[in-house]
């Protein structure tokens, strides 16, 4: 087993000071302690002075003060020198800032071809990162925690951090994920079945952990890092080996009665259609995804059955022989869309997003939102006049991921010590 380190960062984080949702009016509030609530609005700000953390959470300034002081004498925040407003004399006023050192989490992506993990301070600053390859078959439980532990060890050791300062770990993984039992019910990268994975992670790592379903986890990043930041109600639609999708409802990830991922890849869009993987027919995915994609290629492409290409190599060469202009090569990429452009519209019809980011390393891929594709989408919405929603591709790197899991550690960081765990 090799560790290869990724130096990639996230190549497209939209530039706001801070990290986590910046609530808005009508977004969901969150639940908590007002130690806690001043604490997250301190960190999703960047930084902010006292008068305008009073003002955002509408306390009175003496309230602000209390709770600011105990944040303080916690070592949670620090001072520093603020922006002095336009016009202002004197001094700048003294800001807030979350202190990055005050702890540590760590995100972990568990995949079928590579692990990956990131390490970030309490700010959502990535500090390392790490990324381990692996063979794409499920693996035994033993195995998975090991190479968690693998992770773990080179991403604090390149920190230059100890595990006893991480507070929480957040892991996704493909599947079906009970995020609050931490059960992974099935996973393509784990055998067995309701596995008890996070109970089990942090018995072997000696950090408390959390799992979630790696969509779920796409969509935290863009909650958190990403243009999801300022939207009140908005879409994840990743391609990838399957379709995923997350939603984010009043600033908060919408988990369904059973905290299962949204299974827009298999949802119908052709009676008695093309066979999916999930062994039903007519599925999103049986007509977007890499392998149906790769099935087609196969015939219109006459790639010789001696030839042993990966579906990779087969996806690259459909790729550039469609950019080429093969005409075969092209109405398979045009099919897809087409497709893709019925589920987007799907999605639309029923939730009204204002935004849908389009997201996860696969973006390459421009037929799925070509102009048609667009077009296409926006005569399938329904409503006089409707303007379709802001549409956005994310062709951030690959750990993307793991960075969506470290959110995840994020917000649990924040509840153990700035909120109810931590009075
Ligand atoms: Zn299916």
């Amino acid at each position: 087993m090799q560790l290869d380190l990724s130096e990639r960062e996230a190549e497209e984080t939209v530039q706001l000071a801070g990290c986590g949702p910046i609530r808005m009016a009508g977004g969901g509030e969150l639940a908590g302690p007002l130690r806690q609530l001043a604490y997250e609005r301190i960190r999703s700000a960047g930084q902010i002075a006292r008068v305008d953390l009073a003002r955002v959470l509408d306390v009175s300034p003496a309230t602000v003060t209390a709770v600011v002081s105990e944040l303080l004498a916690a070592a949670l925040v620090e001072e520093v020198e603020g922006t002095a407003r336009p016009g202002a004399r004197g001094r700048p006023p003294v800001a807030l800032r979350v202190r990055g050192g005050a702890g540590y989490v760590i995100g972990i992506k568990l995949a079928e071809f590579k692990h990956t993990a990131v390490l970030t301070d309490m700010t959502g600053t990535t500090l390392a990162s790490s990324t381990l390859p692996r063979s794409a078959h499920a693996r035994s439980l033993k195995a998975v925690l090991e190479e968690a532990a693998r992770l773990v060890d080179d991403v604090t050791a390149r920190a230059g951090v100890t595990r006893d300062q991480v507070i929480a770990l957040g892991a996704g993984l493909p599947g079906l994920v009970d995020h609050p039992e931490g059960r992974v019910l099935w996973s393509s990268v784990l055998e067995g079945e309701d596995v008890a994975l996070a109970h089990r992670l942090t018995e072997r790592l000696g950090i408390p952990a959390w799992i979630d379903n790696d969509t779920n986890l796409l969509t935290l990043a863009e909650l958190w890092f990403g243009r999801g930041r300022m939207a009140r109600d908005f879409a994840v639609v990743s391609i990838e080996q399957g379709v995923g999708m997350g939603l984010v409802l009043g600033q908060s990830l919408y988990r369904g009665a059973h905290s299962l991922a949204l299974e827009l890849g298999h949802t119908k869009v052709q009676l008695d259609g093309a066979l999916c993987r999930c062994g039903q027919r007519g599925c999103l995915e049986a007509y977007t995804s890499d392998y149906a994609l790769v099935r087609e290629a196969h015939t219109a492409l006459e790639l010789g059955s001696h030839l042993q290409l990966s579906p990779q190599m087969v996806l690259e060469s459909l790729h550039d022989r469609a950019k080429a202009g093969n005409e075969g090569a092209r109405n398979i990429f045009r099919r897809a869309g087409r497709y893709m452009a019925a589920g987007l519209a799907n999605v639309i019809n029923l939730f009204d997003p204002s935004l849908v980011i389009l997201s996860g390393e696969r973006m390459q891929y421009q037929y799925l939102y070509a102009e048609e594709v667009m077009r296409e989408m926006g005569e399938l919405i329904v409503g006089r006049g409707r303007r379709p929603p802001d549409v956005a591709v994310n062709t951030w790197g690959d750990l993307v991921w793991a960075r969506g899991a470290a959110a995840l550690a994020l917000d649990i960081a924040a509840q153990k010590l700035a909120g109810r765990d931590a009075a």
